[in-house]
C-alpha cells in the first residue's frame, strides 16, 4: 500500500486501517505520528515459520515425546489453573478451531495476571507430549486480536513490539509495514557521511529499516549498534557541551597547594593517610589550583575515609582566605561531620558553624551573618544551606556528601551561592554508593572521578550470612551474646508500623525483641516518622553506648559511624536493593572489632535470589554496584527523575559499554574541534531538542 503524501509528521490517526478507537489507544503509548511509530523499536524478534494450528502441531510432534522446533500457534485461553507449590506453575488450556493444548509456565507467576479466559495469544515455543496431551512449556507469548493476520511464512524474523491497551504487537507490525517504505526516504541522517563510514555505521534510515525488517540476527545487531551509538553519543555530546560551557564561562578561586599548606594540614590528621587517599588528594589539589571550577566525584566504599579527603580540600580554601561548605543529607550526618571537624581543628584559628533547619532562630541568624561576612570559615549543613538567605562572602570549595540523595539542581544552587567577584566554588561530590564505571560515564558524565580503593588499615572485613527466617532465634541469640560483651547492634526492618503485609515493622518488632530474644538489653526503635529531636536523642544515646540495639528502618543507611556497633541484622533482606544492603552493612565493622551481618530472608523472586547471593559473596562495593546495575538497570538505580535523563530506548548498559566508550571519545573530540556543532546542524538541532537550552547552543531551529 502506498501513501504518497506520507511523511514523518503524518498523524497515525489519518492512516487507513487506524479507526478512531485504535488512534486513541495508540496515543498513551506515545504513538502519534509516523516518526513515533518508526522509533517504536521491537522488543525482540521471533523466528518466523508461519503459524500452524494445534492439529498441525499434533501431527508435527507425531510419536515423539518432544520436538526442538520452534512453532507459532494462535489460540484462545479456555481455562486457567494457577498451581501452588514449589515451581509456582501456571497451567493454561488453549484451543483453536482444530483442537486443544495445555500450556505451562514455570516460575513465572506474572503470567497469570496477563491471561484470562478468552484472551487470544500468539504462542511461540517448543512442543511436547505428556500423558497423551499436547503441551507447550514456557512459550513466549503476546496477546493478539482474532482479526490480526497470521505472520506470513518467510525467511525473516518477525518483530515483536511493545504492546499497549487495545494495541497488539501484530497490529503495530502491520502499521509499520504499511508506512515503512514511504517513511524511510524522509529520515535524514544527522552524521556527516565520513563520520558515519569511519565507524562502520549504517545510515539512520537503513538502521530503522533493519530494525523493523531484519532478515537475520546480524542485521538486528547492525541496526542496534547504530541506534544505541546515537543515543550514547547524544548524551555524551550534551554532557561535554555542558562541561565546555562551564569551563569556558565560569571561574573559581585559584587556591594554593604547597609544602607549607600540605604540612599544616597533615599536622591536624591523627593517622597516616593511605596511598589511595594521598592520590585522590593530589588529584583534587590539581583541580583547585586552577581557575576552572572543579566538578569532581569522589567515590569510595563505606568507611574508606572520604571525610579526611574533603577536609583537605576545605582547608586549602581556608588557607587561601576563602570559605568552604560541606552539605550532608541528614542532620545527624551534618552533626557528625561537624564533630569530626571540631576535633580535627581544635585549637586552630579555623571557625566552624553548623547550619541545620532545627537550629534555634537566634543561632541560625548568627551563623548566617557569619557566613555572609566571612567570620565563619567552614560551614557544615544540610539542605538548610540551600535556602535563599544563605550567602557566602567567598566560598571556594563546596563539598556534597552522599551524592545520590542530591540532584544536579542542588549542586547548581550551591554553586550559585558564591555570587560575587570570586566566581563559583569548586565542587566535590562524595558518594559511598560506588558508581559503576558505566554509569559514571553517563549520568555523572560531567564529573571527573576520583576513587579511593580499599579501606584504611586495621579493618577486619565484615562477614555476611544468609539465614532462613525459621533460624532467626540463633541470630538474635548471637546479638544478645555480643551485647553481653559490651558491643552494640542494629536491626533493620522494612516497615514503620504493622500492616497485614506480613512484614516486620519497627514498632512491633522492637517490643517483640525487647520482651523476647533481647530481654534485658536496652533496645529502642527509630524510623522516618520518629520526630527529629527524638531521633537525634536516641542516636546520641546509641552513640554514647546508653542503648545496645537500635531497631530501625533504612534511616540508618547513610554514613552513621558508631565504632562499637558490630552486628547488623536485616529482616526481609530480599526486600532491599543490593546497594542498599551494602550500605546498611557498612554501618558495622567500622572499628577494630570484626563486623557481622545477618540477612534474614527467603528469596521471593529470581532477582532477589541474585541480590542475596551477590551480597554474601563479596564485600567489594564496586562489584556490588556493577551487579546491581546488571540486575536492576540504571533507571532503577538512580531513577531517571534524579538523573534528569530520559532512559535509553535502545542502548543497554553495561552491555553497550564499548559503544559508550567510543561515544565518549567521539564527543570529547567533537566538542574540542567544533564546540557549537556547526559542522552538523541537524545533530545540533536534535541535541538541543533533547537537552534544551542548558547547553548554551542558542536558538538553533
Ligand atoms: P566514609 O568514606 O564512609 O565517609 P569516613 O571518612 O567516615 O569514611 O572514615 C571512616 C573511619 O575511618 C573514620 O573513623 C576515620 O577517622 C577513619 N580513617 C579514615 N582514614 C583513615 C586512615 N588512613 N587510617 C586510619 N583511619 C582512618
Ligand atoms: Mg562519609
Amino acid at each position: 500500500m502506498t501513501h504518497t503524501s506520507l511523511d514523518l509528521r503524518t498523524p497515525l490517526a489519518s492512516l487507513p486501517g487506524v479507526d478512531p478507537r485504535k488512534g486513541a489507544a495508540l496515543q498513551p503509548m506515545g504513538l502519534m505520528t509516523v516518526a513515533d511509530l518508526i522509533k517504536h523499536a521491537p522488543r525482540g524478534y521471533e523466528e518466523n515459520r508461519g503459524c500452524i494450528t494445534i492439529a498441525e502441531a499434533d501431527a508435527l510432534l507425531g510419536e515423539q515425546e518432544r520436538c526442538g522446533d520452534l512453532v507459532t500457534i494462535d489460540a484462545t485461553v479456555t481455562a486457567m489453573r494457577p498451581r501452588r507449590g514449589r515451581t509456582r506453575r501456571v497451567e493454561v488450556e488453549v484451543e483453536d478451531d482444530s483442537g486443544t493444548m495445555t500450556v505451562n509456565w514455570f516460575n513465572q507467576p506474572w503470567v497469570a495476571r496477563k491471561l484470562h479466559p478468552d484472551t487470544t495469544v500468539r504462542l511461540h515455543g517448543t512442543l511436547s507430549r505428556y500423558k497423551d496431551s499436547l503441551q507447550m512449556a514456557n512459550p513466549r507469548f503476546h496477546e493478539i486480536d482474532l482479526d490480526d493476520p497470521p505472520p506470513s511464512p518467510s525467511e525473516s524474523l518477525a518483530p515483536v513490539y511493545p504492546a499497549g491497551d487495545g494495541v497488539t504487537s501484530p497490529f503495530i507490525a502491520r502499521l509499520v509495514e504499511q508506512v515503512l517504505d514511504d517513511a524511510l526516504p524522509h529520515i535524514e541522517d544527522h552524521f556527516p557521511d565520513d563520520f558515519r563510514r569511519e565507524r562502520s555505521l549504517p545510515t539512520l534510515a537503513e538502521a530503522w529499516r533493519l530494525m523493523h525488517r531484519p532478515t537475520c540476527e546480524e542485521e538486528v545487531r547492525e541496526a542496534r549498534r547504530r541506534l544505541a551509538y546515537d543515543e550514547l553519543l547524544m548524551l555524551q555530546l550534551g554532557v561535554m557541551r555542558r562541561r565546555h560551557v562551564r569551563q569556558s564561562t565560569l571561574h573559581a578561586p585559584k587556591l594554593r597547594w604547597d609544602d607549607e599548606i600540605r604540612s599544616r594540614i597533615a599536622a591536624r590528621v591523627p593517622f597516616t593517610l593511605t596511598s589511595s587517599q594521598e592520590r585522590v588528594i593530589e588529584e583534587i589539589a590539581a583541580d583547585l589550583v586552577s581557575e576552572t571550577p572543579m566538578n569532581r566525584l569522589l567515590q569510595g566504599d563505606v568507611g574508606s575515609g572520604k571525610t579526611v579527603v574533603a577536609v583537605h580540600a576545605m582547608l586549602m580554601a581556608v588557607a587561601c582566605g576563602h570559605q568552604a561548605a560541606i552539605m550532608a543529607p541528614t542532620e545527624l550526618l551534618a552533626e557528625q561531620h561537624f564533630e569530626t571537624l571540631r576535633e580535627l581543628l581544635e585549637g586552630s584559628k579555623v571557625r566552624l558553624a553548623l547550619l541545620t533547619s532545627s537550629l534555634p532562630a537566634a543561632r541560625r541568624s548568627e551563623a548566617i551573618a557569619g557566613i555572609a561576612d566571612g567570620s565563619i570559615d567552614i560551614v557544615v549543613g544540610t539542605h538548610a544551606l540551600l535556602t535563599g538567605d544563605v550567602t557566602f562572602r567567598s566560598v571556594a570549595v563546596a563539598v556534597i556528601d552522599e551524592q545520590h540523595r542530591f540532584g544536579v539542581h542542588q549542586r547548581a544552587t550551591l554553586r550559585s551561592k558564591a555570587g560575587d567577584e570570586h566566581g563559583v566554588p569548586h565542587a566535590l561530590v562524595m558518594t559511598a554508593t560506588p558508581i559503576p564505571r558505566t554509569l559514571s560515564l553517563t549520568i555523572f558524565g560531567d564529573l571527573d572521578v576520583s576513587t579511593i580503593s580499599g579501606l584504611p588499615p586495621g579493618r577486619t572485613p565484615i562477614t555476611t550470612r544468609l539465614v532462613e527466617p525459621d533460624k532467626a532465634a540463633k541470630v538474635y541469640g548471637h546479638l544478645a551474646d555480643l551485647v553481653s560483651r559490651g558491643q552494640q547492634g542494629y536491626v533493620v526492618v522494612p516497615l514503620v508500623d504493622d500492616t497485614d503485609s506480613g512484614l516486620k515493622a519497627v514498632t512491633t518488632h522492637t517490643d517483640m525483641l525487647q520482651n523476647g530474644y533481647l530481654r534485658g538489653c536496652r533496645v529502642a526503635g527509630v524510623h522516618g516518622r520518629t520526630k527529629a529531636d527524638e531521633r537525634e536523642r536516641l542516636m546520641r544515646k546509641f552513640r554514647a553506648g546508653e542503648l545496645d540495639v537500635l531497631v530501625a528502618t533504612t534511616v540508618i543507611e547513610v554514613g552513621v559511624d558508631v565504632q562499637n556497633a558490630t552486628m547488623m541484622v536485616i529482616e526481609h533482606a530480599d526486600r532491599f536493593g543490593l546497594s542498599q544492603l551494602h550500605q546498611l552493612r557498612g554501618r558495622v565493622g567500622r572499628g577494630e572489632l570484626p563486623g557481622v551481618c545477618a540477612l534474614i530472608a527467603e528469596a521471593s523472586t529470581e532477582d532477589a535470589q541474585k541480590r542475596l547471593e551477590a551480597i554474601v559473596e563479596t564485600t567489594d562495593g564496586f562489584v556490588i554496584a556493577e551487579r546491581d546495575l546488571e540486575i536492576r538497570g540504571p533507571g532503577e538505580l538512580f531513577g531517571a527523575r534524579q538523573s534528569g535523563l530520559a532512559p535509553f530506548r535502545i542502548a543497554r548498559l553495561p552491555r553497550d559499554f564499548d559503544l559508550l566508550r567510543m561515544a565518549r571519545r567521539d564527543a570529547i573530540d567533537w566538542i574540542a574541534r567544533d564546540s557549537d556543532l556547526s559542522d552538523a546542524p541537524l545533530l545540533r538541532a536534535r541535541l538541543l531538542r533533547e537537552f534544551g537550552e542548558g547547553l548554551g547552543l542558542g536558538d538553533v531551529a
